[in-house]
């Protein structure tokens, strides 16, 4: 992995104006909520990707239209993403396979997504966790330590 010091704030901004076209054409409201993050650690390609898989999902679990909210802030030592959709929510004996490699509900998944962005956030030391009630939407909770930032 590449690490370096970057701005978290920017590499989420580049990431959701990825999505801003396919939102746009399924009439998905796609808002971005930044915090204050300083710079610290973090591979951007590979946090990208992570950030990137789980919008998608969002954006695909809304096919009439919805809301994705993605929100970025700091809590006890950790940089914290959050991605909220009101979506259909994922049923609670499907919440402990999702980040399975080949776990999908979708006709042409690859059930990769999930897994993959889990590794990334495990290679920086971080976690990954799903919240989702089902009817009412999901929300998935990103969280990067900022490491010692005098190194
Ligand atoms: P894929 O997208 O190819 O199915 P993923 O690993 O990205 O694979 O996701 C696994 C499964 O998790 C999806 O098939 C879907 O059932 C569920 N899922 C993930 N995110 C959401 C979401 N935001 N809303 C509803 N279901 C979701
Ligand atoms: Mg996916």
């Amino acid at each position: 992995a590449e690490f370096r010091e970057c701005d978290l704030n920017r590499l989420v901004n580049d990431t959701v104006l990825l999505m801003r076209r396919p939102c746009e054409k399924q009439q998905v409201q796609l808002v971005m909520n930044e915090g204050e993050v300083p710079p610290f650690r973090f591979d951007p390609e590979k946090i990208k990707q992570a950030v990137l898989n789980i919008i998608k999902n969002a954006q695909q679990a809304l096919p009439g239209g919805g809301r994705i909210e993605v929100s970025t802030a700091v809590t006890d030592g950790y940089a914290v993403i959050t991605i909220s959709d009101d979506g259909p929510g994922i049923a609670s004996e499907d919440q402990p396979l999702i980040f399975e490699p080949f776990f999908t509900r979708k006709g042409a998944g690859t059930g990769l997504g999930l897994s993959i962005t889990q590794r990334i956030v495990e290679e920086h030391q971080g976690r990954v966790q799903v919240e989702s009630a089902p009817g009412r939407g999901t929300r998935f909770t990103v969280e990067l330590p900022l490491g010692d930032q005098q190194e």
